[in-house]
């Protein structure tokens, strides 16, 4: 019995042995198969099995193979140049190979053989201290990549090549477009029969379309070119928007659009920025909102919330239009380049399509993101955020206002804005009434400590009408009128105190609330005297004095044609040093600095007029660059030499019109026609 079961036991050893065996064979085959090498070491990095996959590098060395350790595979590795180390020395790869061995988890690594071949190594830990070894050989993938690399760096020199190419291409046609569109504008203002008038009207917009397209494509190829480098300068946020919507409200003109800026009043407006392109996006968004635009309004908003280190500010910016809204399956291909929605509503817009290929380009290159949401019919918002540190210069604590102020009495037709007018007066501590109608206040009694705010164009009637008519009922109080042109009826000057462009901004409307005259009696309407307008009598005022350095006698021609209607004094210099030395005689309040100028440039000019003024602690001229570049480096010179704004020719009528308006200081007389006949009655 016993004799039996030791038998038994014994071949089922024997089975069991032989089962193992064959399990071993077929397990070891099947390593053998594989083309990548295999091998296990114990945990005295001894190798215990290798494949010849594994093995093969090392060809014809009988010391490799299982039992060899580790370390001595490595150094032979390195001694017969199996392995290319490269630059480093065999001791310090040897040394670099086993500290990694000894890692716990092994990081991948790839070798590149003798013969160009390439072995990425995976080494993992197994139970009891073993450590698998797969060797892969990824040559090809490595080849493959290599290729492609090499092809996209083709591809991308080639992009960069046709890039700057058409850059400079379109910089060399700006040229020459310039003095067409500078020409066709003086001819236009010769005496001209109808038809000849027309003629010319065609080459100034096409001309002007054609410039437009240029500059585009000059920007979009300057992007793509990497040939755009971001200036950081401190920039007033709330102002640039503010100046944008004066520029752009020509567009608005036939419409029944408000454009309503809604700026957070407890957000910096100074950040740390590239102005010219944060404008530059500003504009093309806001410009297409007014374009796609008929009815309702364009609401640029900002608000911002504190980065979280707390250094810089991430500032959001929506534009909310109720236009014609962008189909769903256009929705992203407008960022594309050259593309546009075709449909039957929108083939009546004029543009080049670039406008927000640019703008996501430039929002991306400055670390933001931009965005859209839109629905056919009823409106579209884009949005963009941005990162910015905050201004260095401090900000100028809004004015208070006088604490004879009682009531301030807001009449607009538009409730946002209306809401918008109250949030900020709220924060002043001033007590508001609201009303969309003029004659929600007829009948209604104000105290002369009352302002009212009104809209010139209100729902039932004008702005001024409701003036006059609560001037008649005896209100002697201020009343602060809000218009988008400066042309108003002439009852305006002995109605109304003070005229204000819109959108107006928080810091101007406060400004405006300080300075008004207290009444001399505040015991309610017995006086019917009317508050006389704020600018004083005229004899103490004086034309505006601007002067204009400019070489080119063409240009200089044009300028004074273009500002001929407005009523100041217009001083002209032909070259840099002149220009200092007008500064100096006649004290300008705004100079317009051509760049390239002969000798002394308009750079070194104002860099001098800037020296002076900090010498005198006289107060700082506003200098605006003209200059037929666009070139992103230009730009950053022009601001780094001192000057305040950057104009690009050929020159606009509206965009010099409306930096003119800005800088009127207190003591002049009114600059544009319509405000000097209301003020001469
Ligand atoms: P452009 O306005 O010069 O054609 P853009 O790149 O600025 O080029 O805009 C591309 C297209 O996107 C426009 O042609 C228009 O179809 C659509 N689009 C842009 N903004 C608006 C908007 N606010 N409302 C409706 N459609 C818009």
């Amino acid at each position: 019995m016993l004799k039996e079961e030791k038998q038994q036991a014994e071949s089922q050893l024997v089975n069991a042995n032989n089962a193992t065996i064959i399990v071993g064979r077929r397990l070891w085959d099947s390593v053998e198969a594989i083309q990548d090498g295999f091998a296990v070491f114990d945990q005295d990095n001894v190798m215990v099995a290798a494949n010849s996959a594994y093995l093969r590098p090392f060809e014809g060395l009988e010391s490799v193979g299982p039992g060899i350790t580790y370390s001595e595979l490595l150094s032979i590795a390195t001694e017969k140049g199996i392995i290319d180390i490269g630059d480093m020395s065999r001791s310090s790869w040897m040394q670099d190979m086993t500290l990694r061995w000894t890692t716990k988890g092994i990081e991948a690594r790839t070798l590149r053989l003798w013969n160009g071949t390439f072995i990425k190594l995976i080494d993992q830990r197994a139970r009891d201290g073993d450590t698998v070894s797969l060797a892969l050989n990824i040559t090809d993938t490595i080849r493959y990549e290599a290729k492609l690399k090499n092809a996209r760096s083709r591809a991308e020199a080639a992009n960069r090549a046709k890039s700057a190419f058409l850059a400079n291409m379109s910089h060399e046609i700006r040229t020459p477009m310039n003095g067409v569109v500078g020409m066709a504008d003086l001819l236009a203002d010769t005496k001209l029969d109808e038809e000849q008038r027309l003629f010319i009207d065609t080459i100034k917009s096409s001309g002007e379309a054609l410039l437009v397209l240029i500059n585009d494509v000059l920007d979009y190829s300057k992007i793509e070119a990497d040939k755009i480098k971001l200036r950081s300068d401190v920039f007033d946020l709330e102002r640039a928007i503010h100046e944008i919507a004066m520029l752009l409200q020509p567009g608005l003109q036939d419409k029944d659009v408000d454009l309503i800026i809604d700026y957070d009043l407890f957000l910096p407006t100074h950040f740390i920025g590239d102005a010219g392109r944060v404008r530059q996006v500003l504009n093309n968004l806001i410009g297409n909102a007014i374009k796609f635009t008929s009815h309702g309004h364009v609401l640029v908003r900002v608000v911002g919330l504190p980065a979280q280190d707390g250094a810089a500010q991430r500032v959001h910016i929506s534009i909310e239009d109720t236009g014609i809204g962008i189909p769903p399956d256009m929705i992203h291909h407008i960022f594309g380049e050259f593309n546009q929605v075709e449909d039957d509503r929108n083939r009546a817009f004029e543009g080049t399509g670039l406008g927000l290929a640019i703008t996501k380009k430039l929002i991306t290159l400055m670390g933001g993101e931009v965005w859209v949401d839109s629905e056919i019919g009823t409106g579209s918002s884009f949005g963009f955020h941005l990162t910015m540190p905050i201004g260095a210069k401090p900000e100028t604590s809004i004015e208070r206002v006088p604490d004879w102020l009682g009531r301030v009495v807001v009449v607009d037709g538009q409730g946002l804005n209306r809401r918008i007018i109250e949030k900020q007066l709220r924060m002043a501590g001033l007590d508001t009434e609201k009303h969309r109608l003029g004659e929600e206040v007829f009948g209604k009694a104000y105290d002369a400590s009352d302002v009212f705010l009104i809209d010139q164009r209100l729902p039932d009637m004008l702005g001024t009408g409701l003036a006059e008519k609560l001037r008649a009922d005896g209100f002697q109080g201020s009343i602060i009128l809000f218009s988008t042109t400066p042309s108003l009826p002439k009852t305006a000057k002995t109605t109304v105190s003070r005229v204000m462009q819109k959108p107006v901004r928080r810091r101007d409307l406060f400004a405006a609330l300080a300075s008004l005259k207290e009444p001399k009696t505040l015991n309610g309407p017995s006086l019917i005297q009317p508050t006389l307008p704020e600018p004083i009598a005229p004899k103490n005022l004086r034309p505006m004095r601007i002067l204009a350095a400019e070489d080119n006698k063409t240009n200089r021609l044009v300028f004074s044609k273009l500002i001929k209607s407005l009523n100041v004094e217009l001083i002209f210099a032909t070259n840099g040093r002149e220009a200092i030395d007008a500064y100096k005689a006649e004290k300008p309040d705004l100079i317009f600095m051509d760049i390239s100028m002969p000798g002394i440039d308009g750079l070194e000019a104002t860099r001098i007029i800037r020296q002076i003024e900090q010498d005198k602690a006289i107060e700082r001229t506003t200098i605006v660059a003209l200059t037929a570049h666009a070139m992103a480096g230009d730009d950053h010179s022009i601001l780094a030499s001192g000057l305040d704004y950057h104009l690009t020719k050929p020159f606009r009528k509206d965009e010099i019109f409306a930096r003119i308006a800005e800088e009127i200081p207190e003591q002049c007389l009114p600059v544009f026609p319509e405000l000097v006949k209301v003020a001469q009655g």
